[in-house]
């Protein structure tokens, strides 16, 4: 066996196996944590972490599409993009705490008793917590896709030149208060989801969303009628809004097949072109993108003349 062939199987054998490796990973590691004594909210954000370097390393060993892998002039936006998701994620886990307890402890109390199966499994417990959060992503995200005020927080995310990793955090601070409010405030915390419970859901979940825009060639295989990420959701970022407004699932894609949404044709490859089509102006800066939703009829405006000006260049 040559050093080609031998390099071919290595990347088959990765492309099967580094979701599944992730996701065993990442749990087993909390579950080693959680016995150890280390608070689980602690413990989820090294993990996280490095399940990210793996992905950012794995889009230069395995790439989908090599041309992901250049700057298109993007990358000052999305790292900040980075961190205003760990801050504003980081600001709102208090208040999800104290929200928890206030209104959580008073549905509680007027339900007579916690309203949360606490006496169920844990397996049991975290698969419920994992279908009751996508659930509300779900209607989250498609919320978004379907109502035009919505949408234009959510352009921002959609925007995008490329599909690669550092995608995933690249959403309006809007976009993130609301779908945080959506998916955790309301079916979580009211519920009264325990902390360990929520732990394991939330890591079993974000290690499979990091690979959610990966630019890297894995294959799926019976994993695409669980995970909405690779080719489903490359598709989600077609600039055909018909292609665009399908699955909608935020790690997983079950509510998609449900709602009939799911959308991964087998016979073509997700498109290379990704954005909006007809809003070519759409800017690229940071803070721009912030105000982008009080200026849309100007970037309408802007991207008409874009586009007039391709076609009589193309002439
Ligand atoms: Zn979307
Ligand atoms: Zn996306």
């Amino acid at each position: 066996m040559n050093i080609t062939t031998i390099l071919a199987n290595v990347r088959a054998v990765l492309a099967v196996s580094l979701v599944p490796f992730s996701v065993a990973g990442g749990v087993g590691a909390l579950l080693w944590a959680m016995n150890a004594g280390i608070d689980a909210e602690m413990a989820i954000f090294p993990i996280t972490l490095a399940n990210l370097v793996l992905v950012a390393v794995m889009e230069r060993i395995l790439p989908y599409r090599r041309e992901w892998n250049r700057s298109h002039g993007d990358l000052r936006t999305d790292s900040l993009y980075f961190l205003t998701e760990i801050v504003v994620g980081g600001l709102m886990a208090p208040l999800l705490g104290v929200l928890t307890i206030i209104i959580g402890g008073w549905l509680s109390a007027q339900m007579g008793g916690s309203l949360w199966p606490t006496h169920w499994p844990i397996l049991a417990q975290v698969l419920l917590a994992t279908v009751v959060r996508e659930f509300f992503d779900y209607w989250a995200h498609r919320s978004m896709h379907h109502y035009h005020w919505l949408w234009r927080l959510h352009a921002t995310h959609h925007s995008a030149q490329r599909v690669y990793w550092l995608n995933a955090t690249r959403a309006h601070p809007g976009e993130i208060v609301y779908r945080f409010c959506f998916v955790w405030v309301l079916p979580l915390a009211l519920l009264g989801v325990p902390k360990d419970v929520l732990a394991l859901a939330t890591v079993a979940a974000v290690m499979a969303d990091a690979y959610q825009h990966a630019n890297i060639a894995i294959r799926l295989g019976p994993l695409s009628w669980i995970y909405s990420i690779g080719n489903l959701h490359r598709w989600h970022h077609s600039c055909d809004r018909h292609e665009a407004d399908k699955n909608y699932g935020n790690a997983y894609i079950f509510w998609d097949t449900v709602f009939g949404t799911r959308y991964l044709p087998n016979d073509r490859e997700p498109p290379e072109q990704v954005g909006i089509a007809g809003l070519e102006a759409f800017p690229k800066g940071f803070f721009a993108q912030w105000i982008s939703p009080f200026r849309w009829a100007r970037i309408r405006r802007e991207s008409t003349s874009v586009a007039q000006t391709r076609l009589i260049r193309s002439k």
